[in-house]
């Protein structure tokens, strides 16, 4: 099937255009796939076309994917992680984009210490203050990256966040310059923003990842909306 190879390559080409426009290298800009309802067989076409990382939105459905396609490329845990499930993000996952509160955190050193292995993290903020989203409140997260900082095995290195769904991209443009200059106070330099509908306009305010599912895999079958997201 050509579909995901050439979606594979118009994606790219819209990453090398928008950061052209915002004055920056291609390469800045990390492009996380994300597999979630995604078969192992359509995620293996992607690798062969040369996706270089996987994301996905719950622990449970990556361990079964890792098992079938083990660890070609980073996979990165998108999503809301429960803190009793914190060992097992730490087996399967490189980076966890959703540190939220210092519980979390406390445990994932832990677990990481064990290991012998620090992990590496970026810690989601909820912009818009949205109870359906995690994310630690842009008012608490100087002191939240305060209490980070002690964690030997949790490195922080950036600040992820998922804004308000808008009808048009531009719409989300304010809120990836918040989350920028949150970035740019606190001296992180990686920047978790834009997904399918907006990353063009998340890489002109500075994303350093942009997590993409649906432009590369298609459209995803809807979920029941008890099971959106893993609580
Ligand atoms: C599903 C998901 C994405 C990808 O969404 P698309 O609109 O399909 O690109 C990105 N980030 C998170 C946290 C997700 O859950």
């Amino acid at each position: 099937m050509r579909d995901i190879r050439d979606n594979l390559e118009r994606v790219r080409e819209r990453i090398a255009r928008a950061a052209e426009r915002a004055g920056r290298p291609a390469d800045d800009v990390l492009l996380v796939g994300v597999s979630k309802t995604v078969d192992a067989g359509r995620i293996r076409e992607a690798l062969a076309a040369g996706l270089g990382a996987l994301g996905e939105n719950r622990v449970q459905e990556a361990r079964a994917k890792i098992a079938e396609l083990g660890r070609p490329v980073p996979w990165h845990l998108v999503g809301h992680l429960q803190t009793n499930k914190a060992r097992e993000a730490l087996e399967l996952f490189d980076v966890i984009h959703s540190l939220d509160r210092i519980e979390l955190a406390r445990e994932c050193d832990k677990r990481a210490r064990a290991r012998g292995r620090a992990v590496e993290t970026l810690v989601e903020v909820n912009l818009a203050g949205e109870a359906s989203k995690g994310g630690v409140a842009p008012g608490r997260l100087a002191a939240l990256l305060d209490a980070l900082a002690p964690l030997a095995h949790v490195r922080v290195r950036g600040l992820m966040a998922i804004p308000p769904e808008a009808p048009a991209p531009e719409a989300a443009r304010e809120w990836f310059r918040a989350l920028a200059k949150l970035g740019a106070q606190h001296g992180l330099a990686e920047l978790s923003m834009g997904m399918s509908a907006d990353f063009e306009v998340a890489i002109e305010e500075g994303a350093t990842l942009v997590r993409v599912g649906t432009a590369i895999f298609g459209p995803r079958p809807a979920r029941p909306a008890r099971e959106r997201e893993e609580r």
